[in-house]
């Protein structure tokens, strides 16, 4: 077909872990047209972006045309959503096309979203539309360039179908690339069927950290798979925390394995600083606040841990010795906590200029109270997350070269800023140089995906001017760069951010 050799797809998870998915095919769809097209990604991939942009390469991003000589699959997966269990959510509308190989063997999945109805899509319709797969399109794209991992998107190719929501929207297919789409749902989904969870923990050990392998004690191994789980999760949150994003919907089945960041529905960032800020329309209880994030990944672990007893109870006659070990996966988990602030520190560190990149010296009591009072500085004042990090780059700048400080007081005025700044100086000593705001300048993004730009973009977008979208995009690719419009790197107009609510 002409489809041969277009993408060349491996297919280990269909070939490991059968009794994770369905067999199954994308909606043929009557217009399929490219409407965004990472080239460089595609690029980076070993993919032609001339030939993905070809009536054959469109249909294959729309899910219509599958690609030659493979087996295309509807992965299952459990969840905790909200706290409450869900045996069986899996992809209700999204199709794991295959593997994509790189020459260094790395391993990434491709993965359709919007492709059409599965038999895991429940009440859904199985269909997605063009403003929230722009919105993953242009948000993770902008994670990935603020250096936190994520999945990344590939393509978001229009169906030619109308799709109905609360009005009648253009439907639209996102294709996204991921390390892999294993999630902490798919170790519940695993474990309530027996061996499949055994399967299912070797192939992730193999696919994410095939060092392990050289472990041969199997509860071992696994302790160590689970603790390199932790660490990315810890990781992850912590970034989170550090460039102010609030995920919106942290369930298990959206916390993935590999520590990428995954599923930008209702996503946001933050503009003022505040911990129980949320955003997202269904969480109504402030479960998935900003605040609240590293604790509920934490959750989330523990049912990670709770999948894992099988493998790490197992016993050479065959039992499960349970007591043992929830015993050692407790102790395991327990280090979460630490782990988190471990990273949260280090983040935090670097977003100040108390540690330049890859220094990983522990902070002295001094540095870690500086910590703690500048977050009672920024929540007490609700100063803008993004802007607050680059004033104190602006006011290091002006103290080294011997003049006053008066951009970080002009957004928080209160005397507990001034306060929290001269002791800064004084920490830093002779480390309170132009170079050290340069530093920081490197870390603490001066654009971000702003809720109320984001929205602009995509309601153009949606009216068929892609061109205010390809501006934000070229902006939040390269968000320590002065932007082409100042206005990408303003806070919100006062007040939107206040009544602004975002969708699954
Ligand atoms: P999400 O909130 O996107 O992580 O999705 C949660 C679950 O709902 C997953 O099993 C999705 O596949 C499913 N889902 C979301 N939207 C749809 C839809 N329009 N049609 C079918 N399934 C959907
Ligand atoms: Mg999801
Ligand atoms: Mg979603």
């Amino acid at each position: 077909t002409a489809l041969r050799g277009l993408v060349d797809l491996d297919t280990s998870f269909v070939r490991d872990l059968e009794g994770m998915y369905v067999p199954w095919s994308g909606d043929v769809v009557p217009d399929p047209e490219i409407v965004v097209l990472n080239e460089p990604l595609a690029r980076e991939l070993g993919l032609d972006p001339e030939r993905l942009r070809s009536a054959d390469g469109a249909a294959l991003l729309a899910g219509s045309a599958p690609p030659a000589d493979t087996t295309t699959v509807a992965m299952a997966y459990s969840g905790h959503q909200f706290g409450n269990f869900s045996p069986l959510l899996g992809d209700g509308r999204a199709l794991l096309l295959g593997e994509l190989v790189a020459p260094d063997g790395t391993r990434r999945d491709l993965h359709l979203k919007g492709s059409g109805r599965t038999p895991f899509a429940r009440g859904g319709d199985g269909k997605a539309v063009l403003g929230p797969m722009l919105r993953e399109y242009l948000v993770s794209e902008a994670m990935h360039a603020l250096g936190i991992p994520t999945t990344r998107s590939l393509a978001v190719t229009s169906t030619g179908q109308s799709v109905q929501r609360e009005q009648p929207e253009p439907g639209a297919v996102l294709a996204r690339i991921a390390s892999s789409h294993l999630r902490v749902g798919s170790f519940e989904f695993a474990v309530r069927r027996g061996p499949l969870v055994v399967d299912l923990t070797h192939y992730a050990i193999a696919r994410h950290h095939p060092d392990l392998l050289e472990i041969d004690d199997v509860p071992d191994r696994v302790v160590a798979f689970f603790e390199r789980v932790l660490d990315a999760q810890a990781s992850l949150i912590a970034q989170y925390m550090g460039v102010g994003f609030i995920h919106g919907v942290l369930n298990t089945d959206n916390t993935t394995i590999s520590g990428e960041s995954i599923d930008y529905g209702p996503c946001a960032f933050l503009d003022a600083h505040d911990p129980t800020t949320v955003f997202s329309s269904i969480d109504t209880i402030g479960r998935y606040a900003f605040g609240n994030q590293p604790a509920v990944i934490g959750w989330n672990l523990a049912r990670l841990a709770e999948a894992l007893i099988p493998l790490v109870g197992a016993r050479d006659d065959g039992e499960v010795d349970a007591d043992a070990a929830i015993a050692r996966l407790t102790d395991s988990l327990s280090t979460y906590a630490a782990r988190y602030e471990h990273h949260q520190a280090a983040v935090t560190a670097r977003k100040i200029g108390l540690r330049g990149a890859g220094d990983p010296s522990p902070l002295d009591d001094d540095e870690s109270s500086l910590l703690t009072d500048l977050e009672t500085v920024m929540r007490e004042q609700r100063v803008d997350h993004t802007g607050f990090f680059r004033a104190l780059s602006v006011d290091l700048w002006a103290h080294a070269s011997g003049h006053e400080p008066t951009e970080t007081a002009a957004l928080a005025p209160n005397p507990g800023t001034r306060e929290w700044l001269e002791r800064w100086f004084a920490v830093l000593g002779d480390r309170a140089t132009t170079a050290t705001a340069d530093g920081m300048d490197a870390v603490n993004p001066v654009v971000v995906p702003r809720n109320h730009l984001v929205d602009e973009a995509l309601r153009a977008g949606e009216a068929g001017d892609m061109g205010p979208f390809h501006a934000l995009f070229a902006a939040v690719t390269h968000p320590f760069d002065a932007p082409s419009d100042p206005r990408f790197a303003l806070p919100a107009p006062d007040g939107f951010s206040d009544g602004f609510r975002t969708f699954c």
